[in-house]
């Protein structure tokens, strides 16, 4: 479903967003007796409400890594919010390090931002961020709550394995050394290492089997990206063969989308 468009941008949200949505009201409705929580429509308007924070922060945080590309001529079509969080759809990214690295720093910039002010605005009880006690149902609380949340989606942006933030600013950081081509392999070579041991530590160690297919989902992501920077690295060079023998100067070509 299309929203509304931000300097050209356009908002969408995934179905799939809306059963997030059921059950987080559901949640709400509920409440949770043993602490306490009122549940009836003030749980569901409490949790609705939190919900719509985070996810203008997860939208906030796209803002960060599209304006920086349209800082640098880099086309945004559209930004597409899913449970699972959010991505931006650019027309193409600069195979340029620094480039690269100054978008993606840019989105988790901007929830360390948002905590900053936060912290400053409604204060952190003793203990945080290892303790729920500060976490009371009112604006104080709910400031908290959206404090550590944004803090967190920040560092676990900036694990250096694809999907995340952090898989592309460490190939970007080695792509100032290397090909771009074998940049992306020996990253999506340390993430893929990473998600084995993570996923054998969930199954073996911690009986987590569901924590165990969110590493294998990261196992493949890293595969998906080197295969994807591989293969256009394929199609580049026959589109510009076939182009040098059309025409006597090699145009740009116009490139697919990228996602991230
Ligand atoms: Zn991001």
């Amino acid at each position: 479903m299309n929203l509304f468009r931000v300097r050209g941008i356009l908002l969408s949200v995934h179905f799939t967003f809306f059963l997030l949505l059921a059950v987080v009201a559901w949640d709400g409705w509920k409440g949770i007796p043993e602490e306490g929580a009122v549940g009836g429509w003030v749980g569901v308007a409490w949790n609705i409400g939190i919900l719509m924070a985070f996810f203008t922060c997860v939208v906030l945080h796209e803002f960060g890594h599209s304006f920086t590309a349209m800082h640098y001529g880099v086309g945004v079509r559209r930004i597409l919010l899913m449970p699972i969080g959010g991505m931006a759809e650019f027309d193409s990214i600069p195979r340029e390090p620094a480039k690269e690295f100054l978008i993606t720093l840019a989105g988790p910039a901007v929830n360390f931002a948002i905590a900053l002010v936060l912290m400053v605005a409604v204060g952190v009880p003793q203990g945080w961020p290892w303790t729920t006690h500060g976490y009371t149902a009112d604006a104080a609380g709910f400031g908290r709550l959206l404090l550590t949340w944004n803090l967190a989606m920040g560092l676990f942006n900036l694990v250096p394995v694809f999907p995340m933030d952090g898989g592309r600013i460490f190939r970007a950081l080695l792509a100032t050394k290397l090909p771009y081509v074998r940049a992306t392999f020996i990253a999506a070579t340390v993430g893929k290492v990473l998600a084995v041991a993570g996923a054998a530590a969930a199954l073996f160690g911690f009986d987590a089997p569901l924590t165990a297919v969110l590493f294998a989902f990261i196992f493949f992501a890293g595969e998906v990206e080197y295969r994807a920077v591989k293969r256009r690295e394929i199609e580049d060079a026959y589109w510009r063969a076939a182009m040098a023998r059309i025409y006597p100067i090699t145009p740009i070509p116009d490139e697919p989308p990228v996602l991230r």
